[in-house]
């Protein structure tokens, strides 16, 4: 059949209106997930179901900063063994290679099918996930909140501005002086990180201040990891550590007059210190709380075969803001569920095959140069909550190959890990 000119004209008219229409037609149908919080378990699952989905599913993360700096190895800048620019990561290849769409806004709540955004906005959701890593509960302290953290003792408990803030503080003080780390009761995030910490601090001050103290102030009677660790101080820094556990105050939380860089126990024991790191008790991350993600309690609560919430149907939380069983909060955890979330947003999704959740962990810390110490396990969904299978710890009494090779695999495991998330 012929067609005449005006006829050819009005055919590729009405393909043009259709070729317009029918992504539109397209996006109407494709599922869309929500992700709030960029860090290292919601910018892992956006990516993951991003990469998984192929455009099946339309991913848009919701961060309010444009750069993620991580908390792990911010300790090994305070210890000179990491630069600062080094922690910070962009969001251009979520955006560029995986198709994310990257909204850089405050979220103020998730739940019915929008997230709400801080100018009133709303993004509409098939499915969310609620990655806000932790809040502080400065309600538990008098004279001590979120101005005096970021300007006179700063927690440092969530890398940025108040890292270099506690490393100028420490950079200045008098060689002779004492840095109080004074740590938070369980659960909080990265249960190695303030012991790692004081290693690192320890490891600065011996070389360049070297009659310096780092003092531990501990609301718990034991720690992470605390064999490891006090073999290692005795070793590396004899003398210059101090741990002071949870029996001197009956595990009562202490009084910080923050003006005098002073921590007063319960039974009115005053500790002063020339810096004061206060790291303070630790909740889900604000918008778990005010979506009702937390119920009555701290943390969300949520079914360990897929994250989501038992509480808020279609609204899956993972990483530090959710109660995560047996395992750690830490990045590794956060990663692991984000993988297992994925799959579980897929399979709601697109109707994909999940297969049995498998969680991991490992924690390496750095305490010295060469010298790395690890805690890990693995976990699976158990009775209402993620149970552990089996761990390793590494030994007391490991010789410095060893404890080489551990400090090593740390180095590694970080660039793995930040590849996976942001590459
Ligand atoms: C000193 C220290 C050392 C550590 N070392 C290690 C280590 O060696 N190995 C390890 O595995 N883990 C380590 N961790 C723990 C690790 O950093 C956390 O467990 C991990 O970051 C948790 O990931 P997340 O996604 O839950 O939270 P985060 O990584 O904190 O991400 C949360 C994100 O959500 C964003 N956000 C929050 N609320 C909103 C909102 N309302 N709107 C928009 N965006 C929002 C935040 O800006 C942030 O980017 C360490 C932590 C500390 C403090």
């Amino acid at each position: 059949m012929e067609f005449s000119r005006r006829q050819t004209m009005q055919i590729a008219a009405a393909v043009g209106a259709a070729a317009l229409s029918a992504p539109n037609i397209a996006r109407a149908a494709t599922p869309k997930l929500v992700v709030v919080g960029g860090g290292t378990g919601g910018a892992s699952v956006a990516k993951y179901v991003a990469a998984a989905a192929k455009g099946a599913v339309d991913v848009t993360l919701v961060e309010r900063n444009p750069l993620y700096m991580t908390c792990y190895f911010s300790n090994l800048y305070l210890g000179d063994h990491w630069d600062f620019d080094r922690l910070a990561h962009n969001y251009e290849a979520m955006k560029a290679v995986h198709g994310v769409n990257v909204v850089h806004a405050h979220a103020q709540s998730v739940g019915d099918g929008a997230v709400t955004l801080s100018d009133g906005s709303t993004l509409a959701y098939d499915r969310a996930v609620v990655a806000p890593g932790i809040d502080f509960k400065y309600e538990l302290y008098e004279g001590f909140d979120e101005e005096i953290a970021s300007t006179l003792v700063p927690h440092a408990y969530k890398s940025g501005n108040q890292l270099l803030l506690l490393k100028q503080q420490i950079m200045g003080m008098e060689d002779g002086g004492t840095v109080v780390i004074a740590t938070p009761p369980n659960p909080y995030r990265c249960p190695p990180g303030p012991y790692e910490r004081a290693s690192m601090i320890a490891g600065w001050l011996s070389k360049h201040k070297p009659a310096s103290k780092v003092l531990i102030l501990d609301p718990k009677s034991k720690h992470s990891k605390q064999g490891l660790f006090t073999e290692a101080w005795n070793r590396l820094y004899p003398g210059m550590v101090e741990w002071v556990g949870g029996d001197f105050t009956g595990g009562a939380l202490p009084v910080v007059d923050a003006k005098n860089r002073t921590v007063i126990t319960a039974d009115d024991e005053e500790f002063e210190a020339d810096v004061l790191n206060f790291i303070p008790a630790q909740k889900a991350g604000q918008i778990a709380i005010d979506s009702g993600l937390t119920g009555d309690g701290d943390w969300a609560s949520v079914d360990p075969m897929t994250l989501e919430s038992t509480l808020v149907p279609g609204v899956h939380v993972l990483g530090d803001a959710c109660a995560n069983g047996d395992m750690p909060k830490s990045g590794f955890s956060a990663n692991s569920q984000a993988k297992v979330c994925a799959q579980a947003v897929m399979a709601a999704m697109t109707g994909k095959k999940a297969f049995p959740p498998r969680f991991r962990n490992t924690c390496w810390s750095l305490v010295g140069d060469d010298y790395g110490i690890k805690v890990g396990a693995n976990y699976k969904a158990g009775d209402g909550k993620i149970e552990k299978t089996d761990g390793f710890i590494s030994q007391t009494n490991e010789d410095d190959a060893t404890h080489a090779a551990t400090a090593a695999e740390g180095f590694g495991w970080y660039e793995a890990m930040t590849s996976d998330i942001f590459g």
